[in-house]
C-alpha cells in the first residue's frame, strides 16, 4: 500500500467523524498544531547508544556499565504533556486515528538518522493483550512509519511468547527481568536484515532490549529501536 493512500484513507474518516485533538482535546484535527508547539523533542546531550538525555553527551553511566543490546535507540519525543495524554488516548480510549497523526514527524526524524535499514517491527502484544484491546500501538506507530520510508512492514517478526506485566512502577532490575525471554523472533523474516523496532514509549529500554535479544538471536545484521516518546528516568 502507498504511503498517501494509508494517509488519505484516515483523512476520510476525519471527513466523516471529526476529531478532536489528542493532545489537547480541541475540536478540527485529530493532533492540533498547538499541541505539536509545546513537543518537547528530546535533545542533545543524550547518550549515543540508549538515546537517554545525558549531561554530556558521549555514552551514559548505564551504557558504560552494561551495554544495551541495541545498536542504537532513538525517541523523537519527551514523554510529557500533550504526547503523554495523546499516548493514553491510543493506548486506553481506541483513538487508534491518533497513532496516524503522530507518526508523521517519525518519518522524517527516521529519515534523518540515516541508518541503514532493511525491515520495520512492532513491538508485539502478548496474544491475550492483543485479544483485550483489539489492536496493538507500537503496529499503528510502525505501519505507516514503514511506509512513508517505504521500507518492509513486518508484524509478524516477533512474536512476544508469554504475556509480561505492565513496567509501570517497576525498578530498572525488575524491568529487565520482567521481559527477559519474552520475545522470539522469525528467522525467515529477520535473517541478515536490518532491523528497526518500533515502540510508543521507552523508558528504560528495557522491552526494546529483549527484542533485540531475540532479533540476534535468529540472525539479525543490525538491530535499532525507535519510540516515538521517551520517558525520563526515575530510578538509576
Ligand atoms: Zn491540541
Ligand atoms: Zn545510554
Amino acid at each position: 500500500m502507498r504511503y498517501e493512500w494509508y494517509r488519505w484513507r484516515w483523512a476520510a474518516l476525519d471527513w466523516l467523524f471529526p476529531p478532536t485533538c489528542g493532545g489537547c482535546e480541541m475540536p478540527g484535527e485529530r493532533w492540533c498544531r498547538d499541541c505539536q508547539v509545546k513537543i518537547a523533542p528530546v535533545a542533545p546531550p543524550f547518550c549515543e547508544r540508549c538515546g537517554q538525555t545525558t549531561s554530556g553527551g558521549g555514552l551514559c553511566d548505564r551504557c558504560i556499565s552494561s551495554p544495551p543490546k541495541m545498536t542504537a535507540i532513538r525517541s523523537w519525543a519527551v514523554f510529557d504533556g500533550p504526547i503523554r495524554e495523546a499516548m493514553h488516548r491510543v493506548k486506553y480510549r481506541r483513538d487508534v486515528a491518533l497513532a496516524e497523526a503522530l507518526s508523521r514527524p517519525l518519518v522524517g526524524y527516521v529519515r534523518d538518522l540515516n541508518w541503514h535499514l532493511d525491515i520495520i517491527v512492532p513491538v508485539p502484544l502478548s496474544a491475550k493483550r492483543m485479544k483485550e484491546r483489539g489492536y496493538n500501538q507500537a503496529a499503528l506507530l510502525a505501519k505507516p512509519l514503514a511506509l512513508g520510508l517505504g521500507l518492509k512492514y513486518c508484524d509478524k517478526a516477533l512474536s512476544r511468547g508469554r504475556d509480561t506485566r505492565s513496567q509501570v512502577g517497576l525498578s530498572l532490575d525488575q524491568r529487565r527481568q520482567n521481559v527477559h525471554g519474552a520475545f522470539s523472533a522469525s528467522k525467515s523474516m529477520v535473517s541478515g536484515k536490518a532491523v528497526l523496532v518500533v515502540d510508543d514509549v521507552a523508558t528504560s529500554g528495557s522491552t526494546l532490549d529483549s527484542c533485540a535479544e531475540a532479533l540476534w538471536h535468529t540472525g539479525a545484521e543490525n538491530v535499532y529501536g525507535m519510540t516515538l516518546a521517551r520517558a525520563v528516568l526515575s530510578s538509576k
